[in-house]
């Protein structure tokens, strides 16, 4: 049996709590060092990634997250926690944030690239190895690059930005710019559980 930790420091985490209750996957809400015990694959969820950084290192959870995944675990963030896996992240108006991240995965990305809060969307993206799926992007960023190991896995045509990349897969690590717990994208969890199995 499969447990799924979502780090519960600000954002949508209850959303996705909620969702693999759904699934019937056994999941928790990770909120310090000690919550990491037995867990299988972690979820960093939307948000503010400058708030979740900020708490992650004020709880210890960074790097906890950062041994998790060399361990071998399996992390999927999504929006803001997609911002917090990248090794290089720019804002797309004010440029270098210079904001904590875990740097984990070999991905640029710019946040906030479609627009602000109210350009916030749905739309159907189609991810390799999953199908296509209908998600949200709200403020979300773009994933512009990806090297070494990491590929981009899904791309989003948008006026803001032309065709970027909305998801990308590297080893052990998934992230996605977009949210897919607001729209159920059950496949896009299936995946994520299937890299556990893997
Ligand atoms: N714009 C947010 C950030 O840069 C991310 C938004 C989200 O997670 N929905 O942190």
């Amino acid at each position: 049996m499969v447990k799924v930790g979502v780090v519960a420091l600000q954002g949508d985490f209850l959303e996705h709590l909620q969702l693999l209750k759904e699934l019937r996957v056994e999941a928790i809400p990770v909120k310090s060092i000690k919550d990491f015990n037995g867990l299988d694959a972690l979820i960093i969820p939307g948000g503010e990634s400058t708030t979740i950084g900020f708490l992650m290192r004020v709880k210890g959870v960074d790097k906890a997250i950062v041994e998790f995944v060399e361990s071998g675990g399996v992390v999927m963030g999504t929006c803001a926690g997609t911002i917090l896996l990248a090794k290089s992240v720019k804002d797309r108006v004010v440029g270098d944030t210079g904001q904590f991240t875990l740097k984990l995965m070999d991905i640029a990305v710019v946040r906030n690239a479609f627009g602000r809060q109210r350009d916030s969307f749905i739309a159907k993206v189609m991810v390799e190895g999953v199908g296509e799926i209908d998600v949200a992007f709200i403020r979300a960023p773009a994933i512009v690059e990806a090297w070494n190991d990491a590929k981009i896995i899904a791309y989003i045509e948008h006026p803001a930005t032309n065709r970027v990349g909305a998801a990308a897969i590297e080893k052990n690590m998934l992230a996605l710019a977009f949210h897919p717990e607001i729209t159920k994208s059950i496949a896009i969890y299936n995946y994520f559980l299937d890299m556990v199995k893997r």
